[in-house]
Formats: structure tokens, C-alpha cells, sequence
């Protein structure tokens, strides 16, 4: 049984990977600034603490294991403290903790400030802390929007090869903030030898994820708009819709990590799905799964920024994850095709929209 932190696992991909991690029979902590919104703690982790990773005291205190008696505390804060037998270090830690959304909480810019201040602050205190208490593996969580914007002009030749990220351009601060945070933990992964692993991740998405308020990705916002629309009727696509990219169902990013961190590779390596569609497509994919006819008006320019008051925020014009590297490192593929995937999000949003 390994002890595992998971940092931001009240989040989509954080709950469905330490559910998974427990299910294996892990002992697993997860830590977040809120519960989670769609699983019982009980049915997804061990022990669930409910504390603000930016503030160091915090994340001083999560990341040990206090045990006495050979078992492990339900809580470093407990008022019962024993005096602890043994401090311990996790065997692995997953920072998945961010202040990040979709498209219209990243690309507006009315964020940035908040993105780039709450992520590193989170990830200078994770790192600091891992390394003094000697955790012994540490996965963080990239993003394909480090990639720079020159290499995604092209929607249907992006360049998204791991070596393609210098000289650095990324297209929002929510990138640049990632950029920087790799580099931090390689610092110290060179510097203090702590054992890390870098997922650049293109797009994940299924059940269980945000989809609504704001904070949705594209996935998960056109199986809400399909589903809250009737038979004939009509929904927005932000853009022209020609805008590609590549989508990862969330049970394909959780093997990618787990072959990831059982391999001794240590640089930043992409973890998304090469199958590369417009939004306009994905859109198309969720209205033929619904079953429903549904017609795409596509909203950009002026008549946008009339109606929301922002220019429309869109993103690079191309981007497609490169599975290349990982495949040569780890030798494995993802390969569920994205209508799949698509078919069980729009089940799981047109469930909770129509009850
Ligand atoms: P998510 O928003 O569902 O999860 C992030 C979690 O971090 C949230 O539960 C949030 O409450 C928590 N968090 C934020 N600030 C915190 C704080 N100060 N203290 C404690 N917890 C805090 O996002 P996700 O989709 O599960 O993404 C997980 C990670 O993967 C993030 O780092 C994200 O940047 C990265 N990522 C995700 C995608 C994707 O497509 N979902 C793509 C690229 C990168």
C-alpha cells in the first residue's frame, strides 16, 4: 500500500485519480480549497482536508504522514495529537491544485492576476515542502497553453512537440505560469534531487467535471448547450468553430499518468489524445449523440463583444497534442476514439440538466 497526497482532488482530474488511486488500495489524502462536487469523500479518498494551498503553513502541515501505533492520523491539525511514533514521508504526491478554467476564464485576461499569484504560490509551497520532507515522487500537472502561440496559427498543422516549447510564447498567463512552475520543479529535481514527473496535459474531459459557470472546457460546455436545447432549435459556438484541437477522455489521462510515474522519465511529456477536430466538429459530435437536430451559429467579432460585453476569447487557432515522445519513453498510446468519450459526458450533463 503506497501513501499518496493528492493536492486539488476535490477538481475533475485530481478526484477521478485519487478515487482510482484508493480503489488500487492506496492509502490516499486529498487536499483541496473545496469538497468535491460530485463524489462522497468516503468513495474517493482516505482522508479529505479542506485547507488553502497557498498558504505554507498549510502545506507544511499536509504534506507528512503522522502515524502512531503503525496507523496513520485522520488529521495534521487534530487537537488529539498523540505523540506521534513517526513522521513519514508520501510515497507519491500529485499537484493538481490550480486556479485555472475553460476558454472564457482563461482567455479574457480579467484573471490573469489571480492565475498566475494563486498557481505559484501553490506550486512554490508544494515544492519547497516536498523536498524537505523528502516525498518521494512528485507528478505535476502542465498544460499544452505553454506551448508558444507562433507554432498554433495554423489550424490544421499545429506544432505541439515537446522540444517546440522554446523560445517561449504562450498565449495566456495561465501558459506562462505553467512554463514557469515546470521549470521550478526541474530546478529542484537537479538542485535537491527530488523525483518528479511533468504531464503536459491537451484538453482532459468526462463525467464528474465542471459544466457550468464559467469554469467548463469546451467539452463539457457543448453537451450542457446541446442539452439544455430542444429538437430545432439553436446553439452558440464562441469563434468561426474552425479553431482545432485534440480532447482526452479523463480514464486515458489516468493510465498516461500511471505509466508516466512507473517510468524514470523525468522531463515534461505531452499527455493528450492526436485525434484533432474543430469545435465546430466537437460540437457536431455532441448534437448527433443527442440525437437531436440541433443547428451551430457560430458567434465572433463585434457581435460578440456587443452581447458579452469581452472580446471573444478564443484561444490559439491550432493545437493537437504530439505523442511522440511518449510513446518512445513510456511505449504506450492512448486510443479511445473522442466520440466515445464524448457520448458518456453528454449522458452523464444531459442526465443532471433534464432532472
Ligand atoms: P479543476 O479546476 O477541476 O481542479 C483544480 C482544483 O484545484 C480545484 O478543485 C480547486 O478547488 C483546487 N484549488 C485551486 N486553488 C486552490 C488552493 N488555493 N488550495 C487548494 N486547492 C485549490 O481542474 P482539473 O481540470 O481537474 O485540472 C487539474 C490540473 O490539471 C490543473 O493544474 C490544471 O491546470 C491542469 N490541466 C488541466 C487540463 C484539463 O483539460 N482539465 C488541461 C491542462 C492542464
Amino acid at each position: 500500500m503506497k501513501k499518496i497526497l493528492v493536492l486539488g482532488g476535490g477538481g475533475f482530474i485530481g478526484g477521478h485519480l485519487a478515487k482510482k488511486l484508493k480503489t488500487e488500495g492506496n492509502f490516499v489524502r486529498v487536499v483541496d480549497i473545496k469538497k468535491h462536487e460530485h463524489f462522497f469523500e468516503d468513495d474517493f479518498c482516505d482522508e479529505f482536508l479542506l485547507y488553502d494551498l497557498r498558504d505554507p503553513l498549510n502545506v507544511k502541515s499536509v504534506m507528512r504522514l503522522e502515524t502512531f501505533n503503525d496507523g496513520i492520523s485522520v488529521s495534521p491539525f487534530s487537537y488529539h495529537k498523540q505523540p506521534f511514533s513517526n513522521e513519514i514521508p508520501f510515497d507519491e504526491v500529485y499537484q493538481l491544485a490550480a486556479d485555472m478554467g475553460g476558454a472564457g476564464y482563461i482567455f479574457t485576461g480579467e484573471n490573469d492576476a489571480n492565475v498566475m499569484h494563486n498557481s505559484a504560490t501553490i506550486n512554490l509551497n508544494v515544492v519547497h515542502y516536498a523536498s524537505e520532507y523528502n516525498v518521494k515522487k512528485v507528478f505535476y500537472s502542465s498544460s499544452a497553453c505553454m506551448y508558444p502561440e507562433h507554432n498554433q496559427l495554423d489550424p490544421n498543422n499545429p506544432n505541439c512537440e515537446e522540444s517546440s516549447a522554446y523560445p517561449a510564447n504562450p498565449d495566456s498567463e495561465y501558459g506562462w505560469e505553467k512554463l514557469f512552475s515546470e521549470r521550478l520543479y526541474l530546478a529542484f529535481n537537479r538542485n535537491y534531487n527530488l523525483d518528479i514527473r511533468i504531464g503536459r496535459f491537451h484538453n482532459i474531459f468526462g463525467p464528474q467535471g465542471t459544466w457550468y459557470g464559467g469554469k467548463e472546457k469546451a467539452p463539457a460546455a457543448m453537451c450542457r448547450k446541446v442539452a439544455e436545447t430542444p429538437d430545432g432549435g439553436e446553439i452558440e459556438v464562441w469563434g468561426d468553430g474552425q479553431q482545432t484541437r485534440s480532447f482526452l477522455y479523463i480514464d486515458e489521462c489516468l493510465e498516461a499518468i500511471d505509466r508516466l510515474m512507473k517510468s524514470d522519465f523525468v522531463e515534461p511529456v505531452n499527455i493528450g489524445s492526436e485525434e484533432m477536430v474543430t469545435i465546430n466538429e466537437l460540437s457536431q459530435m455532441a448534437i448527433d449523440i443527442s440525437g437531436k437536430n440541433i443547428t451551430i451559429k457560430n458567434i465572433g467579432g463585434e457581435e460578440f463583444k456587443e452581447k458579452y460585453g469581452f472580446k471573444c476569447p478564443v484561444g490559439v487557432r491550432g493545437r493537437n497534442s504530439d505523442n511522440n515522445l511518449y510513446f518512445e519513453k513510456i511505449g504506450w498510446k492512448v486510443n479511445q476514439p473522442l466520440y466515445d468519450g464524448v457520448g458518456k459526458t453528454y449522458l452523464w450533463i444531459n442526465k443532471l440538466v433534464n432532472n
